[in-house]
């Protein structure tokens, strides 16, 4: 058996939306292998997984099902995935560049002794190797990683590729597969599990995206960055001062050590635009800029810029932005 296995997260109340985007970056690679696409699931329970996996393009679902696999852990859903990948023996393993893929990719490959390409916006198969590209320098340049080992391992960038349309009675060969997890041989004990109640857009999703940085001075100018998110329907962020500092939580972090976003419009309240808070907007289509520096590096990447005291900018802007709206 060969192929091409998306390792299909599950999210809530279903596939979680990076392993419809893995199936959407599988399918080409798995036409020029001649290979079939396939997905792996690993839950307690897989239920109606699989029908979806279906719907989003794979040809054959493997399911792995077991009380330890309820919750995303990184050493069983390894171990799992490994054994999977051993008696599957794909010609390429796809994971999402997600809090557990990016812990599950590269321990896999260093068990098969094979490379990874990490946080991958584009792949193809070329000349019986596995061509990658992913954005480094704080998204200034693109690497090319050529994997000529098999299986090839990456882990894809979430919102780097669109989900197929689903098809709606989809026919797909469901497989279950047998894995021995042993909770004494794993490492991490997972000691307390927060869900982060989230409220409004998912900065991940999020068309706009109002951020804030250190010179904003404190938590309440926040406030007036919501109010304009509000007006345009999108989502704040910030920058790692800001969350280091305790202004706002993680979850709002944007950048290398942070969230990547994809937004339309990016609006930077007093961020200086340092190469690892670009790296969280590389594919951000339009920056607008406000710092009252005007040598400050986001002025390089942003299509519009104010430079002033956001206190005089931002007010203004909101207003302008509200008349606009009510024409
Ligand atoms: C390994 C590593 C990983 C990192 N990961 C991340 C990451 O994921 N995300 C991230 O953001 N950073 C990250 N950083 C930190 C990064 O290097 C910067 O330190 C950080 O992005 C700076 O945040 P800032 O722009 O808010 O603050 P500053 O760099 O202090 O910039 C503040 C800006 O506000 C402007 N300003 C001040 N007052 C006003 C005013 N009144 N009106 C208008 N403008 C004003 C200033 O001119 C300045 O440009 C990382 C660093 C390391 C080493």
């Amino acid at each position: 058996m060969a192929g091409v296995l998306v390792f299909a997260e599950v999210g809530e109340g279903g596939l979680a939306p990076i392993a419809k985007e893995l199936l959407a970056a599988g399918r080409p690679l798995a036409q020029a292998l001649g290979e079939p696409l396939v997905a792996f699931i690993a839950a307690e329970k897989a239920g109606p997984l699989a029908q979806e996996a279906g719907a989003f393009g794979a040809q054959q679902v493997y399911v792995a099902e077991h009380a330890f696999l309820k919750d995303a852990h990184p050493d069983y859903h390894l171990l799992a995935l490994e054994q999977a990948v051993k008696r599957i023996t794909p010609s390429a393993v796809l994971l999402g560049k997600t809090p557990l893929g990016v812990t599950v990719g590269p321990r896999l490959a260093f068990r098969l002794g094979v490379g990874v390409a990490q946080d991958v916006v584009s792949l193809k198969v070329e000349g019986g190797a596995l061509i990658a590209e992913r954005p480094v320098y704080g998204g200034n340049a693109m690497a090319r990683v050529a994997l000529r080992q098999k299986p090839f391992v990456a882990t894809v960038r979430p919102k780097a590729f669109e989900p197929l349309a689903p098809q709606a009675n989809p026919s797909v060969a469901v497989q279950s597969i047998p894995v021995s997890l042993d909770a004494s041989s794993v490492k991490v004990k997972v000691l307390e599990r927060k869900k982060v109640e989230a409220t409004g857009i998912r900065l991940e999703d999020a068309r706009v995206v109002v951020a804030g940085g250190r010179g904003l001075g404190g938590p309440e100018p926040f406030q007036q960055l919501e109010e304009l998110a509000r007006l345009l329907g999108g989502a704040v962020g910030a920058s790692r001062a800001v969350c280091d500092a305790g202004w706002l939580p993680y979850q709002y972090q944007i950048g290398l050590t942070g969230k990547t976003i994809t937004a339309d419009l990016y609006i930077a309240v007093a961020i200086s635009g340092a190469s690892q808070h670009m790296a969280g907007i590389s594919t951000v289509k339009n920056i607008v800029a406000i710092n009252k520096d005007g040598d400050a590096p986001i002025f390089q990447e942003a299509r519009f810029g104010v430079v002033g005291d956001w206190k005089k900018v931002l007010p203004a802007f909101i207003d302008e932005v509200r008349k606009l709206l009510q024409r």
